[in-house]
């Protein structure tokens, strides 16, 4: 069976909010009916809002943009907002889409957390990282690395996107991961945001060699020290082989533990629109390239 997940559309909805207005209004149909499940009733949103910056003035805290710590600040404003995102599809569309959805939804219900044979060839590693942040201090840990599959095989079926696989650093060790390995391995499917990634992989086989030089612990955590943090967790920077993830761990003043995933751009670029890595990707699209760039300039 040829499998597509329906939830990485990004034709199917637009929306005009301030953050998705950076990439045209486009936004996956993962965000629309899983996370936010704003169609067709949309959402509500407030609006932040600083007076002092509005008039050109700095912030008294020096904050550079207005957040959630403005919040009690006597010249903080808040706006409540309604917005609707637009179906671009038309009704006969919107149906098959909507079958696409359920048929992928049943497909991932059978096989969640079982352990599957998985193929393929590896388009993009990367490393992920582990935060801790307590006391106003932050440990960062290195817990492994992402491999980025596209087009491989989940069980029997041929899954056409990508999907993740993530590995220990003993494992990378053990088989140098690069770009255009092909390799064959067991693990457990778990879905994550919409998207498919592959936990505690065994029975690791390599069957084809790749090209470039594996990742090493320092080189990780030198890249990791000179990251940014992307606001947003786009599917741009999550294909680009120097967005990385990191899950974080953060102990509250009230006592309370919050977990949650960031991004890091290990280039160090601030935002996605007007990266300038994508725009010497699509200059050097030829030979040279690897193929994982190639589908981040398509995206
Ligand atoms: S309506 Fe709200 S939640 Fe839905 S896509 Fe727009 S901003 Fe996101
Ligand atoms: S290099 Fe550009 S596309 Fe890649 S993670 Fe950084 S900001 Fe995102």
């Amino acid at each position: 069976m040829i499998i597509r997940n329906p939830y990485k559309r990004l034709d199917v909805f637009r929306c005009s909010q301030e953050a998705h207005a950076r990439f045209d209004g486009r936004v996956s149909a993962y965000h629309v009916l899983k996370e936010k499940r704003c169609y067709p009733d949309g959402c509500l949103y407030f609006l932040w809002r600083c007076a002092l910056m509005e008039k050109g003035r700095p912030c008294i805290h020096r904050y550079r943009y207005v957040g959630k710590n403005c919040k009690g600040c006597t010249y903080y404003l808040e706006e409540k907002i309604h917005i609707q995102p637009q179906n671009l599809l038309d009704p006969g569309a919107y149906e098959s889409f909507l079958e696409e959805v359920e048929q992928f939804d049943d497909w991932l219900d059978r096989i969640r957390y079982r352990r599957m044979d998985i193929a393929g060839r590896i388009r993009i590693v990367k490393p992920w990282f582990e935060q801790t942040k307590q006391g106003g201090e932050t440990h960062t840990r290195l817990r492994g690395y992402l491999l980025v599959v596209r087009n491989g095989f989940i069980g029997l079926d041929r899954f056409e996107d990508t999907f993740y696989v993530r590995v220990r650093e003993r494992h990378m060790h053990e088989s140098g991961f690069v770009p255009k390995m092909k390799i064959e391995l067991e693990g457990e499917i778990r879905e994550d945001r919409g998207r498919i990634v592959i936990h505690r992989p065994r029975k690791i086989e390599i069957l084809k060699k790749g090209w470039g030089r594996p990742w090493s612990r320092d080189r990780a955590l030198v890249a990791v020290r000179t990251a940014t943090l992307l606001r947003e967790q786009t599917d741009l920077c999550l294909g680009c082989p120097w967005g990385a993830l990191a899950d974080i761990t953060e102990e509250e003043k009230d006592g309370e533990t919050r977990r949650y995933r960031n991004l890091f751009c290990l280039k160090g670029i601030p935002q996605p629109d007007g990266c300038y890595v994508l725009g010497l990707m699509k200059k050097q699209k030829s030979a040279s390239m690897p193929r994982g760039a190639e589908r981040i300039i398509r995206t």
